[in-house]
C-alpha cells in the first residue's frame, strides 16, 4: 500500500499506570445531561431523550497543554465532562451489558464557541463549527475501569485561575452511562477507541487569554491547560 502523502498517526491518550496508549477513534458528546445546565441554556430537561454531537478525534489535547484562544469567537466556554472510553465493539448494546464495553474513564473539557453555537441554534444550523474546532477537547489520561471501577458518582468540578466555576456530582447525570451507551449504540456501532463526553453540569462560563484551567472528577485525577 502506498499513500500520496503520509497518513497522520492515530490520536492517542496516556493510560494511567501503563506505557500503552489509548488510540482515539471518534468523540461522541452528549448534550444537556445535567438538569441545572439544561435550564441555564433555556431548555426543559425533563422531556428530552439524550442527543449527541461529535468532535473530530484530532481535537484532543493532552493534560498540560497551552491552547491558543481559537479564532472566530468572542465567547469561548468551558464544559467539564466525565469521559467514557469504549474498549469493546458493540451495536444495540443493552443497558445491562453496557459497562462491559467500557475500557475506562477520563476527565475532559468540551470547549465551546458559545456565540457561534447560539447563532447556529437560532438559524437551525449544525453545531459542528462551535464544537469541533482545533484543540477543543482537552482530556486527561484514561483510568482503566479494571483499576478504578465504574464511575457512577463523585464530585465533578472545574476551576479557572483557582476559582471554582462548575461543581456538581456525576450522580446528577440525567442519563446514566449505561443508558447513554445503549442509546448511542442503537444508531451507531461503537468501536474500541471511541470516547463519549457525557455532558456538563451548570456553571459554564467564558475563558480568556491567560487563564489556567483545572478540571477534575473524583477518582480520575485532573486535566490542566491554559489559554494563550
Ligand atoms: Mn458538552
Amino acid at each position: 500500500m502506498t499513500y500520496v502523502f503520509p497518513p497522520q498517526p492515530p490520536v492517542s491518550l496516556a493510560i494511567k499506570g501503563s506505557d500503552a496508549r489509548f488510540a482515539v477513534r471518534r468523540i461522541l458528546c452528549v448534550g444537556r445531561n445535567y438538569e441545572a445546565h439544561a435550564r441555564e441554556m433555556g431548555n426543559d430537561p425533563s422531556r428530552e431523550p439524550p442527543f449527541f454531537f461529535m468532535k473530530p478525534a484530532d481535537t484532543i489535547v493532552e493534560d498540560g497543554a497551552a491552547i491558543d484562544y481559537p479564532p472566530g469567537t468572542e465567547d469561548l466556554h468551558h464544559e467539564i465532562e466525565l469521559v467514557v472510553a469504549i474498549g469493546k465493539e458493540g451495536f444495540a448494546i443493552s443497558e445491562a451489558a453496557a459497562l462491559d464495553h467500557v475500557y475506562g474513564y477520563a476527565v475532559g473539557i468540551d470547549l465551546t464557541k458559545r456565540d457561534v453555537q447560539n447563532r447556529a441554534k437560532k438559524n437551525s444550523h449544525p453545531w459542528d463549527w462551535s464544537k469541533g474546532f482545533d484543540h477543543s477537547a482537552p482530556c486527561g489520561p484514561i483510568h482503566p475501569a479494571a483499576s478504578v471501577g465504574h464511575i457512577a458518582k463523585g464530585r465533578i468540578s472545574i476551576s479557572v485561575n483557582g476559582v471554582v466555576k462548575q461543581d456538581q456530582d456525576v450522580a446528577d447525570l440525567i442519563w446514566s452511562i449505561p443508558e447513554i451507551i445503549a442509546y448511542a449504540s442503537k444508531d451507531m456501532r461503537l468501536m474500541p477507541g471511541d470516547l463519549i463526553f457525557t455532558g456538563t453540569p451548570s456553571g459554564v462560563a467564558s475563558l480568556k487569554r491567560g487563564d489556567t484551567i483545572e478540571g477534575s472528577v473524583a477518582g480520575l485525577g485532573s486535566v490542566n491547560f491554559s489559554i494563550r
